[in-house]
């Protein structure tokens, strides 16, 4: 009684894509800071990549108590090439890696000095994980990678389904203002229209893997101890208040980019890291030059503009978009990463005479480190996808957003910038809250030492 059995020890599991990874990531740092030890698994893939890209691993460095470890993702060169990868990856991580994560659990806590795994954190669309905590006989808690209102509306799906709503009909139902129907009976959200509810209802196939998967993925969360939001409690009070009514154990820790730079030190800034912990992993490199390019922009000038790490988009659209850019007669500096464009194509499929009509004032990089940019004083705006990450990011760094989205729950998400929280209006406001919700005291705060007070329950 009394005696200190064994440290907490978490394993946490992300898709392994840069919207899942970043946010696990800062909560397995978060935990760390806070004497959790730490295993954090990528896909062997994605290690090696990070490995090559820093020419001998300098990103991954294990350090005390925090350590990386990597699980096969089981794709074939031929499914990682293909155009619907994400899709593979999904199916193979579900069929390939429940056992190998179960021994990697076992093997760790033989290490010498390493307790065994007390719990397994996962992201979102890695439920079959579930089954490991289950398999360990120890908890699990979900990282759901959206705001509460994404998760309330994938959960929605499933009666959306059953009600009819979806799938739709025909194709006029997309352009008919069928999609403006309202949806009035789910809880917390009073406002919502069929159209801002999700990518996924926007289907004609009654046997859509995307719908099936996302209602499944979210559904499944219940069967977790816990579920940790990228969110602060005065952003979605309604829905969160609604939301606890089925699901009683909800952390709301975010904005997680907050909440690092608060507890463990601001990475983006140079600044280290109280507690020693890894810098991030970013699995295409960073462009470090447009920092210098943004140091010599007028404050509040710059348009930033980037569709996230899975948008693509077709080559008119980009197009589109470049001489709407270029007709804006404003600074601005475009991530156009490799794979943005269909067919596989980044920068090379920006036209010559946009280039040179634009170059005077126009930086585009492959991909760039974002928090740092968006909390550049010079960056006055943002065109964005609406990832949930990167409308956090830009609430935190009081950035007003232009939202373009298209996939999951960006539709959401950016209804809710428009039209509940007033960003164009209210940025600095949302900015201000942020702060406080992550300070000593705010609810995110607080939020986060009662997940770790949960996770190290057995040690004293
Ligand atoms: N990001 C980045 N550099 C870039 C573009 C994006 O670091 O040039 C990061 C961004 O900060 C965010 C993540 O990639 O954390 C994208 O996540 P989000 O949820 O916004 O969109 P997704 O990629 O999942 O569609």
């Amino acid at each position: 009684m009394g005696e200190r059995r064994r440290r907490a020890h978490a394993m946490l599991f992300p898709f392994p894509c840069p919207g899942h990874i970043n946010p696990t990531l800062k909560l397995a740092e978060l935990l760390h800071s806070r004497g959790v030890h730490v295993t954090f698994v990528n896909t062997e893939y994605n290690q090696e990549r990070l490995r090559r890209r820093r020419g001998g691993g300098g990103e991954l460095r294990d350090m005390e108590g925090f350590r990386f470890e990597a699980v096969s993702d089981g794709l074939s060169e031929e499914e990682r090439a293909s155009p619907d990868r994400t899709v593979k990856l999904y199916l193979s991580l579900r069929r390939n890696c429940r056992a190998p994560l179960v021994e990697l659990a076992r093997r760790v806590a033989r290490c010498k000095g390493v307790p065994p795994v007390t719990c397994v954190v996962l992201s979102g669309l890695v439920s079959f994980a579930l089954a490991v905590a289950e398999e360990l006989a120890v908890p699990a808690f979900v990282l759901w990678g959206t705001s509460a209102c994404g998760f309330v509306c994938t959960l929605r799906l499933r009666q959306l389904r059953q009600r009819g709503y979806t799938p739709l009909k025909d194709e006029s139902y997309l352009t008919n203002g069928y999609l403006d129907t309202p949806i009035d009976w789910i809880a917390g959200m009073p406002t919502v229209r069929l159209g801002d509810i999700s990518s996924f209802v926007r289907t004609l196939d009654p046997t859509s893997f995307g719908l099936r998967v996302e209602e499944e993925e979210a559904n499944s969360c219940a069967r977790a101890q816990g579920l940790i939001l990228n969110t602060f409690d005065d952003l979605e009070s309604d829905v969160l208040d609604a939301l606890g009514d089925e699901f009683p154990r909800v952390y709301t820790i975010g904005p997680l980019a907050a909440a690092m730079h608060g507890r463990v030190g601001d990475r983006a800034s140079g600044h280290g890291h109280s507690h020693g912990g890894p810098p991030g992993l970013s699995l295409w490199e960073e462009d470090a030059a447009c920092m210098a390019w943004l140091d010599a922009q007028p404050a509040g000038s710059v348009l930033y503009v980037s569709f996230g790490s899975l948008a693509v988009m077709s080559l008119d659209e980009l197009a589109e978009f470049a001489w709407g850019l270029a007709d804006s007669h404003r600074p601005f500096l475009w991530v156009v990463r490799p794979g943005l464009v269909a067919g596989d194509r980044g920068t090379d499929a920006l036209p010559d005479d946009f280039l040179a009509a634009t170059k005077d004032r126009c930086f585009i990089a492959e991909w760039c480190a974002q928090e740092q940019v968006l909390r550049h004083g010079a960056v006055g705006g943002f065109l964005t996808h609406s990832g949930w990450n990167s409308t956090t990011e830009s609430i935190w760094a009081g950035v007003p957003m232009i939202c373009w989205p298209g996939f999951a729950d960006q539709y959401i998400n950016s209804r809710y910038v428009r039209d509940e929280w007033g960003i164009g209006r209210n940025a600095a406001k949302w900015k201000a809250m942020t702060e406080a919700a992550t300070a000593p005291g705010g609810s995110s705060y607080d939020n986060l030492d009662k997940l770790v007070d949960e996770l190290r329950q057995d040690e004293a």
